[in-house]
């Protein structure tokens, strides 16, 4: 009789599980020192004085400077620390002009005061490609350097494996990746360095796995969210620490203060994602192994 020895079972808590447990934690402290620093209340402070335009101002703005990135008037990029370049052509939104009018009220000792939209007038602002002076204040950095080796490689494997085949393309100026569940694709800005890729691709790789429906099926803020928390704990896996840009993501996606919050209540997801991702790389290992 042929007699194998068998292993001993896993335990319910395996180690992995243990491992993906300790960066959870890692990343939501990570993300709750972020959120009570200096950086970041400097950096809410610099959001704070761009302007959310209308959708028209914001086709407007795309027509006239398909590459703009940041956008804000003449006197606020000033007020930034930094200076619209002279010879450079403003781009052309509207701006409404609200009048003040007194309405009757209820109490006719205190007409109350609304302001009604009159029309508009023509206002310009700058790209901050337009603009000279300091960068600004930034909590989601690029990485730079080099992948550890072979992990680009790794994640394409990984990647076909799950049906998706990858593009290094030249992306809009701010989007370092996209993934689009339906056409099977995922696209890789070429001009980031390959340590930046690596954190890019699996993050990509965590919305194939865990939002098929895009956006439609979780909303953006949240999908976001899980994507770069798997990216973190994946590229960890792989010997590359993304919290340089992963912390400042998170915290942003999820709502600054409450991002550790948004954590705890996306960990089943996040773990499902890297569980998904880090088996896909095991097999890949092994199979590579075998060869
Ligand atoms: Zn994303």
């Amino acid at each position: 009789m042929n007699r194998t020895r068998r292993r001993p079972r896993a335990h319910s808590t395996s180690p992995s599980d243990t491992v993906r447990d300790r960066l959870l934690t890692q990343l939501r402290d990570g993300v709750a020192a972020l959120t009570s620093s200096d950086r970041w209340a400097s950096w809410l402070r610099v959001q704070a004085r761009f302007h959310r335009y209308s959708f028209q101002n914001t086709v407007l703005i795309a027509l006239q400077c398909p590459e703009a990135t940041r956008v804000a008037g003449y006197r606020t990029w000033q007020q930034l620390g930094r200076q619209v370049r002279s010879g450079e052509r403003g781009i052309a939104i509207f701006a409404p002009i609200r009048r003040r009018v007194e309405v009757e009220s209820d109490d006719d000792d205190c007409p109350s005061v609304v302001r009604v939209l009159e029309s508009f007038r023509v206002v310009y602002v700058f790209d901050i490609a337009q603009t000279d002076g300091p960068p600004l204040p930034a909590v989601t950095g690029r990485l730079s350097g080099d992948e550890p080796t072979g992990a680009t490689a790794r994640l394409d494997r990984v990647a076909t494996a799950l049906g998706f085949r990858v593009e290094v393309v030249n992306l809009p100026d701010g989007v370092d990746g996209s993934c689009s569940s339906r056409d099977g694709v995922i696209r890789i800005d070429a001009r980031i360095s390959a340590a930046h890729r690596v954190v890019t691709e699996i993050h990509e790789l965590a919305h194939a796995v865990l939002h098929p429906n895009g956006y439609a099926g979780t909303p953006r803020p949240q999908a976001e969210l899980e994507a770069e928390s798997v990216a973190y704990m994946v590229a960890q896996h792989l010997g590359l620490d993304s919290a340089e840009t992963t912390f400042g993501y998170v915290a942003h996606w999820g709502g600054g203060d409450d991002a550790a919050a948004a954590i705890t209540a996306s960990a089943t997801a996040i773990r499902r994602g890297a569980a998904v991702i880090l088996e896909a790389l095991n097999a890949d290992q092994v199979a590579d192994a075998a060869a």
